[in-house]
Parts: C-alpha cells; sequence; structure tokens
C-alpha cells in the first residue's frame, strides 16, 4: 500500500494522509479528490511515502487521480513550500491559493479552443486605405490582422469597443476565425526543452506553428551605450543574478527589457514579467507584441475570467507561452523553460499581497531566480530603499541609466510653489492656475495630481466642530459631493450628505480639504471652456472607462487631467507638458516610516510624465514646506543623495532594511479578548527568550474598522535568519493560543504599519 500527503485548501499547517490502491499511479504534483469530513476536495499530492503516523482504521483511500492537467513541477512546489514556510501560512492553502481556480475545482479541466482572427481572402486583398474614414476601430483592427492573425484578447488591446466592431468584420466577410491552440492530451509526455541550448525539441506537443525557434524582432531602436551596457551584464550573467536597474523616467528601461527578451527568444527560454499594476497590463501587452508579432505572449491577472486565466496558465506550462506578463500572482505559474524574470517598478507596494498569503512577488521571484539558476531584473526609477541598500552592499548588481533614451527630451524642471505665500483658490494656488492657463494657450495637457478622491476628506460643522465620522470606524467619511454623498473608504459605509449638523442642527456645514471631485470644480469654474478629465477609481469603475480615458488623453481631446496615483504609473501621454502636485506634505511627517519613500517614487512618477516627448516639461509642487530635503532632491533629480539621508535616518532608528520585521495583528469586537490575545502572545514571545525585540502591543494606525478594533505586536530582529527561527517557534505558541473571535494574521515584512 502506498500513502500520498496532500495539500488541501484547509486553514490547517499540514498535510493529510491518504491511501492509494493497489495498481493506481500517482505522482507527486498531480491533483486528486480526496475525502475531507464530509467534504471531497481537491488537492496536490506533495509527497509519496510508504509509512504514516494515521492509523490503518482511520487513513481513507484516495477518491479520484485527476489526469486532465500535468503534474506540478518539483521547483513549483519548493517555491510554494519556501512561501509557506517563510510567511507563515498553511502549506495547503499557499499550494492551492497558487492555482488558477478552474484547477481547484474538481470539474474535469477542458481548456476550451482559443479562437483567433485573421483575414479572409476578401480582407486580404483588400485596401484598408479605401475602407470608410469613420469606421476607425474596424480599421484599426484589420491593419493589425494584416501583421499576423490575433486572439479575441489581443484585438481587445486595440479598443474598448472592439466585440461589435469584430463581429461586423466577420459578417461582411472581411474576417474569418479559426482556432489556433491545442493543449497535450494528459497521456502525452511533456517535453521541455533545455533554455541553454540551442537544440530544440520540436515535438513539444501543444506549440503553435508560428512560435517555433525564430522569431520577428523589431528592433528599430538603437540602443544608448548605457542601455547596451545592462543588456550586455544580463546577458553575460550565466546564472543566477540579481540586477537592480535604476533608469530615470524616460531612460528607456523597457528597451533593455525587450532586448534582454529577444535574447532569451532566440535561446528558447521563457520570460517572466512581473508588472505592479493589473491597469498597465493591456497596454503593455499591446507593446510588447507590437515588438516581438509572432512570439507567444500571454498575460496572467485577476482582471482575466477564469477560463482564460486557465488557458494561458496551461500556456505557460506547456512551455508555449514564451513571455508571461502578469501580475503578482503570475510569480507561481509553471515555467519549464524559464531563462529570465524581470520585475517592473520594483518598488511598487502593489507586490505585497495583504490578505492570505501576504507574500511579496518580488521576494518570491528573487527566490524563483536563484532556485531556477537564471538572471533577474528588478527595475525602478526609484528604487525601494531595500533593493537599494542590497546593490549598494554589493548582494545585487546596479545598473543605471542616467539619460533619457531621446536626446530631445530632457528632465523637467521641477520646483515647489510655498503655499504659505500664494494666494489659494480651495486648495489650488494662483500661479499654477496661470500655468495652466498657459498650457491651454498651447494646446498643451496639464496634470494636477492628488492622491486623494472624493470632493473633500472631511465635512465639518462651523457651528460645534462636529466631523463626518463613518459609525463603524475610527475614520472620517468623505464628501462626494456628485452623487450626494457621504462615503466610508475604509469600510464602504456611506449615508446620504446630511442638510443640517447632526448634534447642533445648524446648516453651516463645510468640506475641509480637498479632493479630485473640488479640484476638477474649482477648474471648471476657472476654465470653463477647458476639456477637464479626472482619473481616479471613482471615475473608472466601470472595466472599460480607464481604457476609453486614456484613448481620449492620446487623442488629445483633453486639456487637464486631474488624478490619483492612477495616473502616475507608466502610462506616456505625449502631449503634457506641465505636471501640479496638490497636498504632499502631510506625507512628510507621517508616523508610517515608508511614507517618505513612497512619496517620493510617486513623485518620481508623477514628474516623469511631464515632457516625454520633445517638449519639455515642469512639475511645480505645493508645499508649506519648499526647503524640505525630499523635494530638493526631485528639483536636482539627486535619488542617490536622497537614498543615503534615508538610509542613514533608517539605520540610527532601526529600521528595515537593517532590521527584519513581522507584524501580528487581531482584530475583533470584544476590547477584552482582543487585548488578552495579543498580551498572551507579547508574553509567550518573551518567554522564548530569542535574540528579538518585541514592540508594543498597540493599537492599529486605524484603531476601529468596520466596528472591529484592530491592534498589535511588532517583532524585530536584527537578521532575517533570527526573525524566522523566532518564527517558527513563536508560531506554536501563537496557535494554541484562544483566539475564536478573533481575526489574526502573522505579516513578514509588513509594509503597511
Ligand atoms: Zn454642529
Ligand atoms: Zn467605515
Amino acid at each position: 500500500m502506498s500513502i500520498v500527503r496532500v495539500a488541501l485548501d484547509v486553514p490547517l499547517p499540514t498535510l493529510f494522509d491518504y491511501t492509494v490502491a493497489e495498481g493506481v499511479s500517482v505522482e507527486v504534483g498531480q491533483r486528486v479528490i480526496v475525502p475531507f469530513g464530509k467534504r471531497q476536495l481537491v488537492g496536490v499530492v506533495m509527497e509519496c511515502v510508504a509509512t504514516t503516523d494515521v492509523s490503518a482504521e482511520r487513513i481513507k483511500p484516495v477518491t479520484q487521480v485527476l489526469h486532465d492537467s500535468a503534474p506540478l513541477s518539483a521547483g513549483l512546489l519548493d517555491l510554494l513550500r519556501f512561501c509557506s514556510d517563510y510567511y507563515r501560512f498553511p502549506i495547503g492553502q499557499t499550494v492551492l491559493s497558487a492555482l488558477p481556480v478552474r484547477l481547484r475545482s474538481d470539474k474535469p479541466v477542458i481548456s476550451k479552443p482559443i479562437l483567433s482572427y485573421r483575414l479572409s481572402a476578401n480582407g486580404a486583398a483588400l485596401d484598408v486605405e479605401s475602407f470608410p474614414k469613420r469606421k476607425v476601430v474596424q480599421r484599426r483592427i484589420l491593419a493589425k490582422l494584416a501583421e499576423h492573425p490575433c486572439n479575441i484578447a489581443q484585438i481587445k488591446t486595440l479598443s474598448a469597443t472592439v466585440g461589435a466592431q469584430l463581429r461586423a468584420l466577420v459578417q461582411e466577410g472581411w474576417v474569418e476565425s479559426f482556432t489556433s491552440v491545442h493543449l497535450p492530451s494528459a497521456s502525452s509526455a511533456l517535453k521541455v526543452r533545455n533554455p541553454l541550448s540551442n537544440k530544440f525539441d520540436a515535438e513539444l506537443s501543444g506549440r503553435t506553428v508560428n512560435s517555433i525557434r525564430q522569431h520577428t524582432f523589431d528592433n528599430a531602436h538603437t540602443l544608448t551605450s548605457e542601455q547596451q551596457l545592462a543588456v550586455n551584464a544580463v546577458t553575460q550573467a550565466g546564472g543566477y543574478a540579481c540586477f537592480l536597474l535604476h533608469g530615470i523616467t524616460g531612460s528607456g528601461k523597457t528597451e533593455v527589457y525587450v532586448h534582454l527578451m529577444h535574447e532569451v527568444l532566440q535561446r528558447g527560454g521563457q520570460v517572466l514579467l512581473l508588472v505592479p499594476e493589473i491597469n498597465l497590463t493591456p497596454q503593455l501587452e499591446n507593446y510588447f507584441r507590437s515588438r516581438f508579432p509572432d512570439v507567444n505572449l500571454v498575460s496572467l491577472h485577476s482582471g482575466l475570467s477564469e477560463g482564460e486565466r486557465l488557458h494561458n496558465w496551461l500556456q505557460a506550462q506547456i512551455g508555449a507561452a514564451q513571455i508571461v506578463l502578469g501580475t503578482r500572482l503570475s510569480v507561481f505559474a509553471e515555467l519549464p523553460a524559464l531563462a529570465l524574470i524581470i520585475v517592473d517598478e520594483e518598488h511598487d507596494s502593489s507586490y505585497k499581497q495583504q490578505d492570505g498569503l501576504r507574500y511579496s512577488a518580488r521576494d518570491a521571484a528573487i527566490f524563483r531566480a536563484n532556485q531556477r539558476g537564471v538572471p533577474i531584473v528588478l527595475g525602478s526609477a526609484s528604487p525601494s530603499l531595500e533593493s537599494y541598500h542590497n546593490a549598494q552592499s554589493g548582494r545585487y548588481q546596479m545598473l543605471n541609466l542616467t539619460g533619457r533614451a531621446l536626446a530631445a527630451a530632457s528632465l523637467p524642471t521641477v520646483r515647489s510653489i510655498n503655499i504659505t505665500q500664494s494666494v489659494m483658490h480651495h486648495g489650488i494656488s494662483e500661479n499654477l492656475l496661470r500655468e495652466i492657463a498657459l498650457r491651454i494657450e498651447r494646446k498643451e495637457q496639464s496634470l494636477l495630481f492628488i492622491n486623494r478622491r472624493g470632493y473633500a476628506p472631511v465635512l465639518m460643522c462651523a457651528g460645534c466642530g462636529w466631523l463626518s465620522g463613518c459609525k463603524h470606524c475610527a475614520g472620517k467619511m468623505v464628501l462626494h459631493l456628485n452623487e450626494q454623498r457621504l462615503r466610508c473608504h475604509h469600510c464602504g459605509y456611506q449615508i446620504r450628505v446630511p442638510n443640517a449638523c447632526p448634534d447642533c442642527g445648524s446648516a453651516d456645514l463645510i468640506p475641509v480639504g480637498s479632493g479630485t471631485q473640488r479640484v476638477e470644480s474649482v477648474l471648471h469654474e476657472r476654465f470653463p471652456d477647458a476639456r477637464i478629465l479626472r482619473v481616479d477609481r471613482d471615475s473608472t469603475r466601470n472595466k472599460r472607462a480607464w481604457q476609453t480615458m486614456r484613448e481620449q488623453i492620446h487623442a488629445n481631446e483633453v486639456d487637464i487631467l486631474v488624478g490619483t496615483q492612477m495616473l502616475a504609473k507608466g502610462h506616456d501621454f505625449p502631449e503634457l507638458t506641465l505636471v501640479g502636485v496638490l497636498n504632499p506634505d502631510s506625507a512628510l511627517y507621517s508616523s508610517d516610516f515608508r511614507a517618505p519613500e513612497k512619496l517620493f517614487a510617486q513623485l518620481v512618477q508623477v514628474a516623469g510624465r511631464a515632457g516625454r516627448a520633445d517638449k519639455p516639461g515642469e512639475v511645480l509642487i505645493q508645499t508649506a514646506f519648499p526647503d524640505h530635503p525630499l523635494f530638493r532632491a526631485l528639483q536636482t533629480h539627486d535619488f542617490e543623495g536622497w537614498a543615503a539621508s534615508q538610509l542613514a535616518e533608517r539605520q540610527m532608528a532601526g529600521f528595515p532594511p537593517f532590521m527584519f520585521q513581522a507584524m501580528l495583528r487581531a482584530e475583533g469586537k470584544i476590547e477584552t479578548e482582543l487585548y488578552a490575545y495579543l498580551n498572551q502572545a507579547r508574553a509567550a514571545a518573551i518567554e522564548l527568550n530569542h535574540p528579538v525585540e518585541i514592540l508594543g502591543v498597540v493599537p492599529a494606525a486605524l484603531p476601529r474598522r468596520a466596528n472591529h478594533l484592530r491592534a498589535q505586536l511588532l517583532i524585530q530582529a536584527t537578521s532575517r535568519k533570527a526573525l524566522q527561527q523566532f518564527l517558527r517557534a513563536w508560531q506554536s505558541r501563537l496557535d494554541a493560543l484562544p483566539a475564536a473571535k478573533l481575526r489574526c494574521s502573522l505579516d513578514i515584512d509588513p509594509l503597511e504599519f
């Protein structure tokens, strides 16, 4: 009798043993269905063993071995084991949460063939120029298909309204559909080519014909000498090495990525490209497809349908997808021929998952590159201090891009506007308004950046000082004037804006402070003829809204943009020459020690939007502290100086990257239970007598959310190893504490406090 140890999606830090019937073959990494209590669950076989501690009467047999997808590789299982151990999260939940939803269910994995589209004979004979000009989208589709056949995901990157247009083209006979992709049958042996050899196994099952060996590479761009040095360094790595590619905005980091990818694809390797934001994937997908028109590129992110995600995941698993472009979850994709990992905007906090398995995809990617012996490139215009410190100390190799790729494009000039000495109009200074007027005259675009949505962050009563607090949270309700509502951004609770103060009845209610809506309305008053576009989470709630807005901006149908950090990330707007930054000051003196680092990164990014083409850009920062070192460093584009001073401060204060941290958080409705748990956890930590610092118990930054009280305990140590040793010992003590009515979580390398 053989025994398998199975990972299951249950919150227990263990594997579960089952027997396998005589004659049934089962491999490590295979999915199985097993009985668990009264349910049947899908799990993954982690080990095959000969003996078990479970008694013969209690052990149950595996119900079914699933053969509809290839077993997970030993390498992926190792990565997941590492994550489970390092982030102190149950192994079963770690393994299952890394899989596409369809692979977690017992429904058979039938990957539907994905429809592709190509020009029909008539379509191929058609001159696109003769097609009616007003059918803009249809013309775009025809032009794209004239280059090469596309699947629906590729066509969708052309426009928000592509579905109906594509159907029309099919109906009129210009375009035809066909199925192009075949997945391997369960029985076919999976052959994987060795990325380091040029010999190519053309029998690799399931490969589409057009993705073999040779690929077309749009190599119209000549590299600058700095870019070439970076490409050479990574290409010559010959195994694991971690590179920090520090390139100012507009320096052409993407071009370095493209050349590195080209080199890897030529050798038959797969590339994993991680990006922080789901919103950025369509345009990046589009871009990389245009550079590698006949390479099989798939994306992996939570915005895909379950079917699409499964399909793309399987394409990566069989080695058919040569480039995988995805958000953090794609770090767990199977990539048999992985030869290069790129983490773009490595400093971005979106790489850290904030619930469940609280992993950092950047750090997991580094582990994976090391495990697989392949190079990894971390790219950023403002690297995280952790990565920068690692590069300084020689753990990573630093690659610098100090010049803008287009010779004509110079860095934007950055100036501060002292708001204590300026005429202000609802939070916007007269100086800034005049600069905007100038841009409107020149038919150029301006962007006002304010990291706060809504009209005003709080409503106040002038009579008694009442503030619009949320009745479920310790936070304030934000005024959304357009919708006439007060909304809590922490718990989602909302009410109509009251006509009078709930405490004293006064009708004199004043919005305090500014958000995007208020800035928008001030601008409308001042520039009634200007075309103003607000971009924040409220205005882009609709799935395609943001893409449509981007098209408007590119078509120069917008004069002034008002937006949150959504606008700061990665978008190129060639007509944009002025960026105004409103209200950055609160981050300067925040209790969160990372707040200045985040602000600096944000401002570098948003400043990078200005003057990317041949027009010089200008950035104006409204602040009460124009001489603050952070703004000085921005003005002189001095990341090195700024990073050095921040690191010195962190070292003095004993913060990361000089310390390694773990945060135990708990939430509950009853204060005594909450604090009893955390105090016992603290006592257990002290008793263990490890070389760690124990800080707390203290209330969380938002001490009450959605009627739950929140508190936390911080542990820190001078080495990762010391912290991990402590956590392993502490975990079993924590598991033994009564916490039935509490929500508890342990967060390793926390980013939020
Ligand atoms: Zn009042
Ligand atoms: Zn609330």
